[in-house]
């Protein structure tokens, strides 16, 4: 997927207007098939304005499938999306982070004209970036540390940076729900911390955030409230509601070992689950 291509769809769309009354996300009844293989059963959830929701789950459970479903990029099999009341796929005010291997790095271009790409909605069809938009880039980019590498290409960007990018461009967007499919995965610590760091500058305005995370006690700590999810939805609320033995052995199966560790309970898994049902 190449950035150009998850910036089209504001471009060639009218935005439906925002039901202010509205959560931020209603999801319903929401079933995806691929070609037979279940993906996702009955999730029905909402989230409210400003809210940072850790998804949790063993790998093919749905995570992906269910923020391309929310981002309009997916549609369902059956099931509704509502985001502030209206249709995803007409609105410029989500932003969707897919995993870093589904990105095209190779991609030439400046980290600035990706963050701009995040702005051609607000820009319209039939203007150009003018001096003020840039100014706005600029400024998105300095919120992440990273006025520094605006003319770099994103291809030499680290992980963290690249991550980071991303954020910049949510902000150009601006948008109001953000979905990162893994964003921290494969991260050292410190530039964990600097996403975390970047995120509180989204909660400040009240952005809603979505993040899929393998890491059962980051999402416990630093999140409002956790989802488990295995194609239906096992669990959403806070950590000490949702990560309990019963239902993190319903995630995970037989391949999930939990441990009494100093500051609580630990998941441990050392083998991925085929994607099937418990
Ligand atoms: P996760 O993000 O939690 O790892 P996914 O949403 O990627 O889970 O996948 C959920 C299920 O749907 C898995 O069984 C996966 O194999 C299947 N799946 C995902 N994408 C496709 C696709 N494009 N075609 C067919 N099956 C798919």
């Amino acid at each position: 997927m190449n950035l150009q291509k998850l910036a089209w769809k504001p471009i060639f769309m009218r935005p439906e207007a925002h039901d202010a009354g509205a959560p931020i996300l209603e999801v319903a009844g929401l079933n995806v098939r691929y070609n037979g293989t279940m993906a996702l059963e009955e999730v029905s959830f909402h989230l409210n304005r400003g809210e940072r929701l850790a998804v949790v789950g063993p790998n093919g459970a749905g995570k992906s499938t269910l923020f391309k479903v929310i981002a309009g990029v997916l549609a369902p099999t059956t099931g509704q999306v509502k985001v502030a009341g209206g249709s995803p796929g007409r609105h410029i005010c989500i932003s969707y982070v897919p995993q870093r291997t589904q990105v095209d790095w190779t991609f030439p271009t400046t980290v600035a004209a990706a963050v701009m790409m995040g702005r051609f909605g607000k820009i319209g069809l039939l203007r150009r970036a003018g001096r003020r938009d840039w100014e706005y880039v600029r400024e998105c980019l300095s919120v992440v540390g990273m006025t520094n590498l605006a003319s770099r290409q994103i291809g030499e960007l680290s992980g963290g940076q690249q991550q980071r990018m991303f954020i910049a461009r949510a902000l150009a967007q601006e948008a109001e729900l953000m979905l990162m499919d893994e964003p921290l995965t494969g991260l050292d610590v410190p530039a964990q911390e600097d996403i975390f760091r970047v995120l509180e500058t989204l909660r400040a305005r009240e952005v809603t955030v979505m993040v899929a995370t393998h890491d059962l006690q980051q999402a416990a700590e630093r999140f409002d409230r956790v989802m488990l999810l295995r194609h239906r939805l096992l669990g959403l609320g806070l950590p000490g509601e949702v990560f309990t033995t019963a239902n993190l052995q319903q995630a995970y199966g037989g391949h999930l070992h939990l441990i009494q560790a100093d500051n609580g309970l630990l998941a441990v898994s050392d083998t991925c689950c085929t994607g099937e049902p418990a």
